[in-house]
């Protein structure tokens, strides 16, 4: 059974934790909570500006540097070669961390020459070994594209929206056949529309479990990294106790059927 404790392998031959702390406007106390209820992967970003928080919250945990996924992403007004370099090692200061697991570009820009002089800087520092493994974010097949035209490193991850009710299928299967991992950002759909669906609140009671886990269960068993974000701690350890039951393939084609 696909459980939370097998890693997923990236092509830089990194493993990422299938469940990570979605970073995005939670504090310190938060992402210790995570950290107590046992996330080994943490995602924010620049933008976030919550990265010093991020820091001391695992460190306030006690674990050890193996044992901890960091992502972080360059916002858009720091892309370009010299200010991505820049920017990485603001980050890694603010996180206080010698070298970050995994750093994407959040966003990809219109300007075709910020995107691949960004590319070239985080590739330089794979290259140099600052860097563990280097992705994208909310990148379309067209985006991933115009890096291939650029460039030999496939981007290890690409962190879009997605959640049973938008599934973003294609663009799955063409990070998939690139040799990408997919990861979901908003797996909850912010706590709206998703989390009150007849068909997943069906499937959840089936199981007695809540509609959140259902729908991390379905992304774990489909190997898409999930990044749920909760303030509150009973969800927050709701979110990664996912070991306890199984989807059946009936049900799991039938969240499938849901969405594109
Ligand atoms: P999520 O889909 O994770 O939903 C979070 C919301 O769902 C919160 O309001 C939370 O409320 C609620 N919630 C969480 N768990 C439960 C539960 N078990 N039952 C009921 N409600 C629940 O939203 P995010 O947009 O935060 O996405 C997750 C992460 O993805 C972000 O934190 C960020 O790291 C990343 N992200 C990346 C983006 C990108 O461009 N790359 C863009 C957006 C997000 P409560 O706190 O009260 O529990």
């Amino acid at each position: 059974m696909t459980s939370t404790t097998t890693p997923i392998m990236l092509n830089s031959g990194a493993a990422m934790p299938p469940i990570g702390f979605g970073c995005w406007q939670v504090g310190r106390a938060a992402i210790a909570e995570a950290a107590r209820a046992g996330y080994r992967a943490f995602d924010t970003a620049t933008f976030y500006g919550n990265e010093k928080q991020v820091g001391q919250a695992i460190g306030d945990a006690g674990l050890a540097r193996a044992d901890v996924f960091v992502t972080t992403k360059v916002w858009r007004n720091d892309m370009g070669y010299a200010g991505t370099l820049k920017a990485y090692d603001t980050s890694r200061r603010l996180l206080g961390v010698e070298s970050v697991d995994l750093y994407l570009i959040h966003w990809p820009q219109p300007d075709d020459k910020l995107v691949t002089e960004t590319w070239r800087a985080m590739e330089h520092l794979l290259d140099r070994g600052e860097v563990k493994s280097i992705g994208v974010s909310n990148f379309e097949e067209s985006d991933l594209d115009l890096l291939a035209r650029h460039s030999d490193v496939v981007p290890a991850v690409n962190q879009i929206e997605l959640h049973p009710l938008r599934q973003r299928k294609r663009l799955v299967a063409a990070n998939t056949a690139r040799g990408i991992v997919t990861t979901a950002w908003s797996p909850l759909g912010q706590g709206g529309p998703v989390l009150r669906n007849p068909e997943l609140k069906s499937v959840a009671a089936a199981h007695g479990v809540s509609v959140a886990q259902v729908v991390l269960r379905w992304m774990l068993q489909k190997q898409i990294v999930t990044i749920p974000r909760s303030g509150n701690a009973e969800r927050i350890a709701q979110n990664i106790d996912l070991d306890g039951f199984e989807l059946s393939p009936a049900e799991v084609a039938r969240i499938d059927a849901l969405a594109n």
